[in-house]
């Protein structure tokens, strides 16, 4: 077993005509403290099998299992509440809050759930990712790369389990996104995480522990 495994997984989209099967009997097992991508052609199935993983969406059918629970079986607030305290999320788009500042931004999401902030950890992972002088600044007085680098630090600054990041690159250009990636390998190791990403560039599959080849919804490869 990893620190999360998928069992089964399937993912059916519309009806009749329009159904589209989405994801077809995928099995996989995330180890932990692992970098592991998903890479494969547009449209195979990448993004919802992420979501599905992260307890975004709800399979069709199969399980996800997450520390030995089966993440479907919880209530809606019991999800809810393991999302925020044991995953983390990166997205292509930063989405920060631009009237708060980065330092804010990157406590957010452990205010929200009313814990209280181990600012000696959130400070370690502000100097690890550079963004020291950048704190007290708004998000749009920054660049992409150091808005991507506080988008990180907020999905790290909670200690989750598992962050989960769909191509957490793709707005960034080459340079940044080298430094980008090696930031979070780099947070990985340093924290003990385990990172599970989309990517379309296979520099970045190629830095991973594990890389999953999704094709039409099915997994293509699995290697190491
Ligand atoms: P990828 O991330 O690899 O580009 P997706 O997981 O986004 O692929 O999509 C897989 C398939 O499911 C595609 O054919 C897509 O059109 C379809 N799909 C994704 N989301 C929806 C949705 N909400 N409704 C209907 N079809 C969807």
């Amino acid at each position: 077993m990893g620190v999360l495994d998928t069992i089964c997984l399937s993912k059916v989209y519309g009806k009749g005509e329009n159904k589209v099967n989405a994801l077809e009997d995928i099995s996989v097992s995330i180890e932990k403290g692992k970098f592991t991508t998903i890479i494969g052609p547009s449209g195979s199935g990448k993004s919802t099998l992420l979501h599905c993983m992260a307890g975004l969406d709800n399979p069709t059918t199969g399980k996800v299992i997450l520390d030995d629970e089966d993440i479907f079986k919880l209530s809606e607030d019991k999800l809810s509440k393991l999302r925020r305290q044991k995953l983390g999320f990166i997205f292509q788009r930063f989405n920060l809050i631009p009237v708060i500042s980065v330092y804010e931004n990157i406590v957010l999401p452990i205010s929200l759930d009313n814990k209280k902030v181990d600012k000696e950890y959130v400070y370690e992972i502000i100097e690890t990712l550079g963004l020291n002088d950048k704190i007290s600044k708004f998000p749009n007085e920054l660049s992409g790369g150091q808005q991507q680098r506080v988008a990180i630090a907020r999905a790290l600054a909670n200690k989750p389990e598992i962050i989960f990041a769909d191509e957490p690159t793709g707005n960034l250009d080459s340079k940044t996104t080298e430094e980008v990636i090696n930031l979070l390998k780099m947070c990985v190791s340093k924290f003990g995480q385990t990172l599970v990403m989309i990517t379309h560039n296979n520099e970045i599959a190629n830095m991973a522990d594990t890389c999953i080849t999704i094709k039409d919804g099915k997994i293509f490869t699995n290697t190491k």
